[in-house]
């Protein structure tokens, strides 16, 4: 597993100021590089995505790098996206560049405006604006159609394509292996003018799918599979949520992706490794279409794409212990109803982390402190944990709530307080304020009854306890100093009340209040104003750490007690708190008012967001 870095993260917000402690990386190291160089100080940029052209006539691009987020449209965000998203945006913002957020939705079966709707919220609510404007739209790659149907007839016209009519069957096989060079298509010499007939065929929409594929025309003998006269286009008669049923063939993603990245003239496109063996076709493409090539009739032809192309680089993608983040499988998840829904506080969904209380403080962090690898490795989720931890510790209001509730009969009240009487209290929201920001007040009350938690009262004390026993007095933190006295008991022997007397004139914060010692203070919510809540204590979905590891049924490892629903009692400014607020819920951990559930003062839902301390593991 990589080390979490040492270096503490600066609280980072989507607009902090680039800020010169942050951990260098491979990736930072090739930015200062290239723009101490000045690889792309002459770029242009026309305001708007496009080709050579479009952009030899704009100014010269403000942006000093380009790069980008560019997911398919077939799922829930990810914490894995997440960390590409605070990876990609972060860049851009630290080096004084724009960070392009474009949906990749060359496939046209698989993707929904759902999906959409979806990633465009998360990454507005982890902080980030795309495409040089607040609110600019996204860019979708089937904007961009109409260029690659261009590209692919240039490369056909200067001999860099052709149209291969084997089945796939007879591709496959002569594709070779890794020890076995490839076997040329017989249909690979044919000429410019008989491929662009063939090719213009496949667009027209007569052919089935399958019969025919537009191949690059590469080296069927490269020690690299996918230089091997890679396909580029393929007829799929389907319906494309963008362009309806103008198209009838689609870009393969291996030709469509650096032509994206090209025409919204991004400088570092940075994806996961997998697409490492990619990098070969991908310089070759952009070599092909940013040159000119001189045709047999005398015609030059070519630069369609602007110079310099994009470069890709490559990082390790987050793997993160007791979680799964294919979108397959988390699919699969919600489709099978193993959790309710892709927002299920339990899933690694942003939509799930946001419902959990994970704040984009949090998730920025992460990424930070995961920092970026080339090479594969393991996250523990406590380190996740940590991060939510740090961000709360000094943002969230405190509250009490007793999750695991018996009653406290204070029996002396009516006698030294008077009958009925409710005496007010207040506690401090923030217990460690920032520097000159006073804390908020949270009131309630006290009375002759309280709701205290079941393990504070022991009949017969353990060594070493120091809560409510016979004879022992605590403080109720915030209230008063009260002196036990014993319990009662239904005729099961179950404990129903706990009986003790208040000590008056000790009422926290009045002169004299501590002249009685005691040894612990325990939280408590009053009778007379505290509120049912519903509350979630939520566990780890699987119980493995590599859940799918190896091809492991991950559904075998599911944690059948991930989510136990509690009744608790709250006191009045937890009740009142506005749906998706985050609290501590002082010795408990922290919580979240649920964003979907929770009906501000009249039925408050929080969901266990992290405990107080690391129990991962344990
Ligand atoms: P699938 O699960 O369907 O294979 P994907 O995770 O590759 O999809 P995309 O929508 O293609 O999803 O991803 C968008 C971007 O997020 C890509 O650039 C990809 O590299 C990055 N990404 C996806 N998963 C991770 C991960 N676990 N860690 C880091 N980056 C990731
Ligand atoms: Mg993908």
């Amino acid at each position: 597993m990589s080390q979490p870095s040492p270096h503490s993260p600066a609280p980072a917000t989507a607009a902090a100021a680039p800020d010169s402690i942050k951990p260098s990386n491979f990736l930072r190291q090739i930015i200062e590089s290239d723009l101490e160089k000045g690889t792309y100080a002459n770029r242009r940029w026309a305001g708007s995505p496009g080709d050579a052209a479009h952009h030899a006539a704009g100014p010269l691009d403000p942006a000093k790098i380009r790069t980008r987020f560019p997911p398919e449209p077939n799922g829930y965000l990810h914490v894995g996206h997440a960390k590409s998203i605070c990876l990609n945006f972060g860049l851009a913002r630290d080096y004084g560049g724009v960070c392009h957020l474009r949906f990749d939705d060359t496939n046209p079966e698989k993707e929904d405006t759902e999906y959409v709707d979806s990633i465009t919220d998360s990454v507005k609510w982890l902080g980030f604006d795309w495409n040089g404007a607040p609110d600019a739209p996204a860019y979708q790659a089937s904007d961009y159609f109409d260029f690659m149907y261009r590209a692919a007839e240039y490369l056909i016209e200067s001999g860099h394509a052709y149209v291969d009519e084997q089945t796939p069957d007879q591709m496959r096989a002569n594709r070779g292996d890794f020890g076995k060079p490839g076997v040329d298509s017989p249909f690979r010499s044919r000429t410019p003018a008989e491929n662009l007939a063939r090719f213009r065929e496949m667009a027209q929409g007569q052919l089935e799918d399958g019969a025919m594929v537009l191949r690059a025309k590469i080296d069927m003998a490269s020690p690299n599979i996918n230089m091997r006269d890679p396909a580029i286009y393929r007829i799929k008669h389907a319906e494309h949520h963008n362009t309806g049923n103008k198209w009838c063939i689609y870009p393969m993603y291996t030709f469509a992706h650096p032509i994206e990245d090209a025409l919204e003239q991004i400088t570092h496109s940075i994806c996961t490794l997998e697409f490492e063996d990619q990098r070969p076709f991908y310089d070759w493409l952009m070599d092909r279409l940013c040159e000119t090539s001189k045709l047999p009739d005398g015609r030059v032809v070519g630069g369609l794409l602007a110079s310099p192309p994009p470069h890709q680089y490559e990082f390790a993608r987050l793997n993160l212990t007791y979680v799964i983040t294919s979108k397959r499988k988390l699919a699969a998840l919600v489709n099978e109803k193993k959790v309710n829904g892709w927002d299920d506080p339990r899933m690694p969904t942003i939509v799930g982390l946001r419902r959990r209380g994970y704040t984009p403080a949090a998730l920025q962090a992460f990424a930070e402190r995961i920092g970026v690898t080339k090479s594969d490795s393991w996250i523990d989720y406590s380190t996740l944990e940590g991060c939510l931890r740090e961000d709360l510790e000094l943002k969230a209001h405190r509250g009490f709530a007793v999750l695991n509730p018996v009653k406290l009969v204070l029996t002396n009240w009516d006698e030294v307080m008077g009958a009925g009487h409710l005496e007010p209290c207040t506690q401090p929201a923030l217990p460690h304020p920032p520097e000159g920001v006073e804390s908020p007040v949270r009131h309630f009350t006290i009375g002759k009854e309280v709701w205290i938690e079941r393990e504070d009262y022991e009949e017969v004390p353990p060594k070493g306890y120091k809560r409510l026993f016979p004879g022992n007095k605590v403080r109720l933190k915030g209230g008063y100093v009260i002196e036990c006295t014993g319990c009662t008991k239904d005729a099961d022997g179950n404990i129903t009340q706990v009986l003790a007397t208040v000590v008056p004139d000790t009422k926290s914060g009045t002169p004299g209040s501590d002249s009685v010692k005691v040894k612990a203070a325990i939280t408590w919510v009053s009778v007379a104003d505290g509120v049912y809540a519903e509350v979630r204590m939520y566990d780890r979905l699987f119980l493995d750490a590599q859940p799918d590891a190896g091809g492991k049924d991950y559904l075998e490892s599911l944690n059948p007690n991930s989510l136990k629903v509690i009744t608790a009692i709250v006191e009045p400014s937890l009740a009142n708190a506005a749906a998706g607020q985050n609290f501590q819920f002082e010795r408990h951990g922290y919580f979240v008012a649920d964003r979907v559930d929770h009906v501000q003062g009249t039925k408050p839902v929080f969901n266990l967001a992290v405990g107080l301390r690391d129990s991962w593991g344990k």
